[in-house]
């Protein structure tokens, strides 16, 4: 139990989660992660012989509701938006040059690395199986 607890992924948001009702039989969607959508709940839990899977991907939702949300929102609103959406785009670029950076060091450790191991075995000083060995 205390390994699993430590494994857990946090939580993913799915906006629809605990919105959306089966037209059927009433019961709440649930998200599924593999069909990408929202399912009822009852068909997912019982199956065919209960309800049908009424299948919704989030995707074509959101498609739908973005349009109203929009408008919704008055121009400050959209400024704080951008300004947010900026400021994550920016945090995410940053990280990603770090982990571009941190990977070509890597890559130029390796590469320092094989030609060393090179030139010991053209010097003699290492068989071709340990040099292979040593790469592992
Ligand atoms: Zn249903």
């Amino acid at each position: 139990m205390e390994k699993r607890q430590r494994n857990r992924t946090a939580p993913t948001h799915h906006p629809f989660s605990n919105l959306l009702v089966c037209i059927d039989c009433g019961s709440g969607m649930n998200y599924k992660k593999d069909r990408k959508g929202y399912m009822c709940g009852r068909y997912a839990k019982y199956g065919v012989k209960c309800c049908k899977s009424h299948l919704i991907k989030e995707a074509v939702l959101i498609d739908i509701v973005k349009p109203d949300f929009m408008s919704g929102m008055s121009q400050m609103d959209k400024e704080v938006m951008k300004r947010d959406f900026h400021k994550k785009v920016s945090y995410y670029s940053k990280r990603n040059e770090r982990e571009i950076e941190n990977v070509e060091g890597r890559i130029e450790v390796l590469k320092r690395r094989k030609k060393n191991l090179v030139t010991m075995m053209a010097d003699g000083e290492l068989d071709r199986e340990s040099c292979m060995e040593s790469i592992k």
